[in-house]
């Protein structure tokens, strides 16, 4: 076998998200493309904001001396200085530049992440359904992910996280707003969570590190604010990524940042800073560095989401559709009308429509759809998302 058995055994349960876009390709082939409504992946559709184009032309035509040379592998003190400013008012914790390290994406600040603080067998806890990248990105790691369901509306199931440690949680990792149930946790929910964290640190005499998954943190709805998770929780780490706040996933630029009071945080900072190197980015991409650094603040007209959510939650519930509404992200994880998620989204998929199991996601019995699509393919869709319920209905 040319990889090895631990690879192949990931190949065969890799992600339902890219196994269900790369079937798409195929189901263009056979329908027409005008006949597919890819609801897969969320690959943003909203344009990034103009501000990006004009920070990224200026910063393009600079000659600057070392532009393209190597950096600090935290990457640039100055975008890191224009990051801490912007966090500080709204995070409302004071952050300076060493309390950012700029990373190749979300994906990359929770692989540094994980790398740093796990040892072999060290466990994180895993709220579910969640991002399925994370079991992959723990066993980078050498660590275990000990998986804990949430409640039926998606909120925190704290008791359930609270019976889930034991002396080897190293960490708990949240994402809110949440892909793939869009649930936003309220302040109570973080400041109760951090109590059990303190309550564990001091049952075990070891630090618990929350780790909080926000690159959807600018996408949310009905004016509904996101809290500070640096606020209520000392032992917190912020893993980010602009791929969505300026619809630029290809560029593979974010951050982590961490809690000026963090335990231990010399010795975290600097084996992040180390396995950012080790695992191989080096550093975060030079010229979106300087282009982010432009412009803090900036983000996609949240607006548009806001009514592809509206639009899409409407048609589905006329058709007899239940879900919970999301307050952010641009998911709806919606219940199956079938105890068998995957078949449900075959059966969607005969007629064109593109959705991703639940299963997929730790949470069999749903299904999700990903609506960073245009209006019309929402609308288009709408009458084979009825058809397809009817079906089972009768
Ligand atoms: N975390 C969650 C919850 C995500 O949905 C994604 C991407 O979709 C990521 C992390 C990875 O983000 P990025 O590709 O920006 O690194």
């Amino acid at each position: 076998m040319p990889v090895s058995q631990k690879i192949h055994g990931m190949l065969s349960r890799s992600s339902w998200i890219r196994k269900m876009f790369e079937e798409g390709l195929l189901l263009r082939k056979k329908l027409g493309p005008e006949n597919v409504f890819d609801f897969s992946l969320g690959n943003p559709n909203v344009p990034p904001p103009c501000e990006f184009k004009n920070a990224l032309t200026e910063v393009a035509s600079q000659s600057l001396p070392g532009q393209h040379a190597y950096m600090p592998n935290a990457g640039y003190p100055e975008t890191r200085e224009a990051i801490a400013a912007h966090l500080t008012q709204k995070f409302k914790v004071p952050l300076k530049f060493e309390h950012i390290i700029m990373t190749c994406g979300a994906a990359g600040a929770l692989n540094v992440t994980l790398k740093t603080l796990l040892d072999a067998g060290d466990e994180v806890i895993i709220p579910t359904p969640y991002f399925v990248e994370y079991e992959f990105y723990v066993d980078n790691a050498g660590g275990v992910p000990r998986l804990v369901p949430t409640k039926k509306d998606f909120s925190l199931d704290l008791e359930a996280i609270r019976s889930a440690f034991t002396e080897r949680t190293r960490a708990v990792l949240i994402n809110s707003p949440n892909n793939p149930t869009g649930r936003v946790y309220d302040a109570e929910t973080i400041k109760e969570l951090s109590d059990i964290l303190e309550e564990k640190e001091r049952l075990y005499q070891r630090a618990v590190y929350l780790i909080s998954d926000e690159p959807y943190n600018e996408i949310v709805y009905d004016g509904i604010a996101l809290p500070s998770i640096m606020e209520y929780c000392r032992n917190s780490i912020i893993a980010y990524s602009y791929s969505k706040c300026l619809s630029v996933p290809g560029e593979r630029i974010g951050y982590l940042a961490l809690h000026p009071e963090l335990a231990e945080l010399e010795d975290v900072l600097g084996g992040m800073i180390l396995c950012n190197r080790i695992l191989g980015f080096i550093n975060a991409p030079a010229l979106m560095q300087r282009v982010i650094a432009r412009i803090q603040g900036v983000q996609v007209n949240v607006g548009e989401y806001q009514r592809k959510r509206d639009l899409l939650c409407e048609g589905l519930s006329a058709c007899g559709y239940s879900f919970a509404k999301p307050d952010g992200t641009f998911y709806l994880f919606v219940r199956s009308p079938i105890a068998d998620d995957v078949a449900y989204v075959r059966a969607l998929q005969q007629r064109g429509i593109l959705t991703t199991p639940g299963v997929g996601f730790g949470g069999p019995g749903y299904f999700r759809i990903a609506y960073c699509v245009e209006d019309a393919t929402i609308i288009k869709a709408l009458p084979g998302f009825a058809e397809t319920l009817q079906e089972y209905q009768n």
